[in-house]
């Protein structure tokens, strides 16, 4: 049998295993398969050289099966958590890698902004929905958020995660939190970094993380959590890790 174009998918990088840095499954062993290209342009993104097509000539096509094998290779063969992400994963058909896996005992959690719905999102263990507030510059469009909802059709442990740059993001959180009171929110400052920047501005972000928490905490209307990005933390912004 042949690889047809149909299973050739866009990668920019394989990489792990390393922890989760993020959101609902912060600090848990996973290998991170991250696919090229989205459909957003947030202002603030820290993985453009994922998202913009100026960085194709980069990503790697390759077979579903070669990428499981890249994370097999990768996990020594032993069963993890596999984190899909981008750009954003949804644009790309990963229904054939997840199925992969899971025969072998890997599981598979998937973050995307909610923008663009697809069947197998109810083959997901875990599915991070993270819409963009009004600092990235883009526009949430809640009919498709909702139609990504759908699809998952409440299969995988699913959550919301939600970048907080100021007031007006929160607010937006807020407004989140009230349209969906039954998905876990987790909220996290925003990481400001250039196109090609791996520094990042630690006093900045611990002020940003310091400010999201006590506006948390003083808040008796919002129930959601605050973490940092773990990775950050621990590597800065620096690739692959
Ligand atoms: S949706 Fe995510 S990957 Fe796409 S541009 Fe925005 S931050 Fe970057």
């Amino acid at each position: 049998m042949t690889d047809t174009d149909k299973d050739i998918l866009r990668i920019s990088e394989i990489f792990g295993p390393t922890i989760q840095g993020e959101g609902a499954l912060i600090g848990r062993p996973t290998v991170f398969v991250r696919t090229g290209g989205c459909d957003y342009r947030c202002g603030w993104c820290d993985t453009m050289y994922a998202v913009d097509s100026k960085y194709r000539a980069q990503w790697k096509p390759m077979t579903f099966k070669d990428v499981m094998g890249k994370v097999r290779e990768l996990s020594s063969d032993k069963p993890m958590l596999v984190t899909l992400s981008g750009g954003n994963p949804a644009i790309q058909n990963l229904e054939p890698l997840i199925r992969l896996g899971q025969v072998s005992g890997y599981q598979f959690a998937m973050e995307t902004q909610g923008s663009v719905a697809q069947d197998w999102f109810s083959d997901l263990d875990f599915l991070t929905l993270s819409p963009k507030p009004p600092s990235s510059g883009m526009e949430t469009d809640w009919g498709k958020f909702d139609d990504c909802l759908a699809a998952a059709a409440g299969k995988p442990a699913t959550s919301m995660k939600i970048v907080v740059f100021d007031e007006v993001d929160y607010d937006y959180a807020c407004d989140a939190a009230v349209r969906y009171p039954d998905l876990p929110l987790y909220l996290q400052p925003c990481n400001p970094v250039g196109d090609n920047e791996t520094e990042c501005d630690r006093v900045t972000i611990d002020e940003r993380l310091r400010w999201l928490a006590e506006k948390v905490t003083n808040d008796n209307n919002l129930n959601a959590f605050v973490l940092p990005q773990l990775h950050v933390m621990i590597w800065g912004n620096k690739r692959g890790v």
